[in-house]
């Protein structure tokens, strides 16, 4: 294990309010912190139980039609265990595009929720990783599973905000936000990881973005930014503050089509949260893109 001097923030606690003024530093980060403290969805915490890998984020692939058949009892369950997979497919698939990383490399997962990706990242390369959020509650749940896990050594969570996270400069080959830009200004969150990206680093992001060509925010896309707090990007924003920071485009993947189904079962499950509907209708009218972007630091 490679030791490293910043000190783990595993441990925060909400009583700290010192700290806490330190990473939450508007009004808006602190309302979008309350936002995943409180959150106990089932659609995300029943997902999780399946295999104590959480995610915040939404899943790619085709399902199997058998889940919905068979007896109502055990149905709900067959569901949950379908829409797991599509999520950590959708996990693996970030994964696929950070290119060759090894065991001795750093990798760095920008609003981290609870922890998934990073367990994921950690258990297919071996390599240190380091996940932050801007929510307490998440980076202790986090915590938690990566030492039930035994793997605390090498996956840390860390109580920090990503447009400033204290991590040391040029010494990550990966970082990525897995549905977190839509929280901050791109062009902070860029200028954060460029800095922490070694030169040849790749950095990746799968996020919802709306449509230039269609126009401003449809009432749809509106309603998914009102649901989470958030302000999604147009998918121009990515591309200008990428280039403007030193990140190259290597790769950008269209997944719209490809995460229709999952919201399509989400929508039958009783796990359902209401938002289903204002995703199906943006990504089906063209107002939305779910979009995959690689990019290289030079
Ligand atoms: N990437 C995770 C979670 C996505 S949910 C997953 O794929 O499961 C969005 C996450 O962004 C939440 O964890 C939230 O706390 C985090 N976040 C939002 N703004 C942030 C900021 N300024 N700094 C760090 N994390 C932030």
């Amino acid at each position: 294990m490679t030791t490293t001097s910043e000190p783990s923030t595993n441990s925060a606690s909400p009583a700290n309010s010192a700290s806490s003024a330190r990473v939450l530093r508007t009004a808006y980060q602190q309302a979008v912190a309350q936002y995943w403290n409180n959150e106990k969805d089932p659609v995300n915490l029943r997902l999780g139980d399946v295999d104590g890998l959480y995610h915040h984020h939404y899943g790619i692939g085709d399902w199997d039609p058998a889940v919905l058949e068979g007896p109502e009892e055990t149905r709900d369950k067959q569901i949950i265990a379908e829409l797991h997979r599509l999520e950590s497919a959708q996990a693996d698939v970030l994964l696929d595009h950070l290119g060759p990383i090894a065991p001795a490399h750093r990798l760095l997962d920008a609003g981290c929720g609870r922890g998934g990706t990073s367990v994921m990242a950690n258990a297919r390369f071996g390599c240190e990783v380091d996940g932050v959020s801007i929510s307490e509650s998440q980076v202790d749940f986090a915590g938690t599973q990566a030492r039930k896990r035994g793997v605390d050594d090498k996956v840390r969570y860390h109580f920090r905000n990503m447009l400033d996270t204290g991590l040391p400069t040029g010494a990550f080959q990966g970082s990525w936000n897995n549905e977190s830009t839509m929280y901050v200004d791109l062009h902070e969150l860029f200028a954060e990881h460029a800095r922490q990206l070694t030169r040849g680093g790749r950095y990746v992001t799968i996020t919802g973005c709306s449509n230039d060509v269609t126009g401003l925010r449809s009432k749809a896309v509106s309603r998914i930014d009102e649901h989470y707090t958030c302000n999604i990007h147009p998918r121009s924003a990515y591309f200008k503050a990428l280039a403007a920071n030193g990140l190259v485009p290597i790769n950008v993947v269209d997944l719209t089509a490809a995460t229709i189904p999952y919201w399509e079962l989400r929508a039958k499950s009783t796990l359902a949260t209401g938002i289903e509907e204002p995703f199906l209708t943006a990504y089906r009218e063209g107002s939305f893109h779910y979009l995959l972007i690689a990019a290289d630091r030079i």
